[in-house]
């Protein structure tokens, strides 16, 4: 710890310097849970956040009754999640692109808030909670559609108050007896949402996508993660082995704190509102 100032004071300082650090340079942005927050969706990783072991793709591919459980708490999850909006963190990295700044946004989230915020260059490098796909032969499905057709199965089931979501946008089911399970409108196989399942990895030719964004740079933003994740910690490698400035936001200690450039200990959503504002000359 190098600074004694309150947090406020810190962070006004921090984000100056970062503004110094980040100007007139091509910025690649990694953004983790805590960019969401904001929008409603709570970070499992944060304080008060249920404890459990998340259900790995070969209980899923295994076991019809561990794919009913799922299928309820992913269908609770996507309603919270499709009716949460984008935040000013994600509108700011949207503007900071527009204007030239931001090179691309390479996310762990599956929450689609950095597109529907009007980001282009997005890595989504956990997958996404739009769409659900056939393992047997491949059809893609709209995750809106798909949602009807569950409810239209499952007229019973409703979004319970004060839902607690788990790491892939599910929810925790009090039951999930009777529940209709999703099939193949083509070949009635199994549906699988397009998310990395834990355990399971990052498709290649998809970090490799995030790794040109980063390596396509000239500084790093790291927002909202804490870094546990492998693929984040990576990323940042690619980074410093670069030689790029690293700028990181995020409450709370993250894994490559002492490799930053900067550490601002403070939200994500003002931190970038400010930062957009410092990058390009205008009011957000
Ligand atoms: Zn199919």
């Amino acid at each position: 710890m190098t600074t004694l100032l309150p947090p406020d004071a810190h962070a006004t300082d921090a984000i100056a310097r970062a503004i110094e650090v980040l100007s007139g340079r091509r910025v690649a942005v990694l953004t983790g849970a805590g960019v969401s927050t904001d929008s409603g969706i709570p970070d499992y990783r944060g304080k008060g956040a249920p404890v459990r072991t998340p259900m790995t793709a070969q209980q899923f591919l295994a076991s019809e009754q561990a794919r009913r459980r799922y299928w309820v708490g992913s269908h609770l999850g996507w309603r919270t999640f499709a009716a949460s909006e984008p935040n000013a963190g994600h509108l700011a990295l949207a503007d900071l692109e527009r204007a030239g700044v931001v090179n691309g946004v390479v996310t762990q989230n599956v929450d689609g808030l950095h597109l529907r915020a009007g980001s282009h260059r997005v890595v989504e490098l956990h997958g996404t909670m739009r769409r659900v796909f056939c393992i047997h032969c491949g059809q893609v499905f709209d995750r809106r559609d798909l949602a009807e057709r569950v409810e239209a199965a499952n007229p019973w089931i409703t979004v319970p108050d004060n839902i607690k979501l788990g790491p892939d946008g599910d929810a925790l089911p009090e039951s999930s007896d009777g529940f209709v399970i999703p099939e193949c409108s083509i070949c009635g196989s199994v549906l699988k949402p397009d998310v990395v399942f834990f355990g399971e990895y990052i498709p290649p030719e998809k970090f490799s996508e995030a790794e040109r964004i980063v390596t396509s740079s000239e500084a790093l933003i790291v927002a909202g993660s804490s870094l546990v994740v492998n693929s984040g910690i990576r990323l940042v490698e690619r980074a410093r082995r670069r030689k790029l400035p690293v700028v990181i936001i995020n409450r709370g200690d993250t894994r490559a704190d002492r490799k930053a450039a900067v550490k601002i200990n403070a939200g994500t959503s003002e931190v970038l509102a400010a930062l957009a504002k410092g990058l390009t000359g205008t009011a957000t």
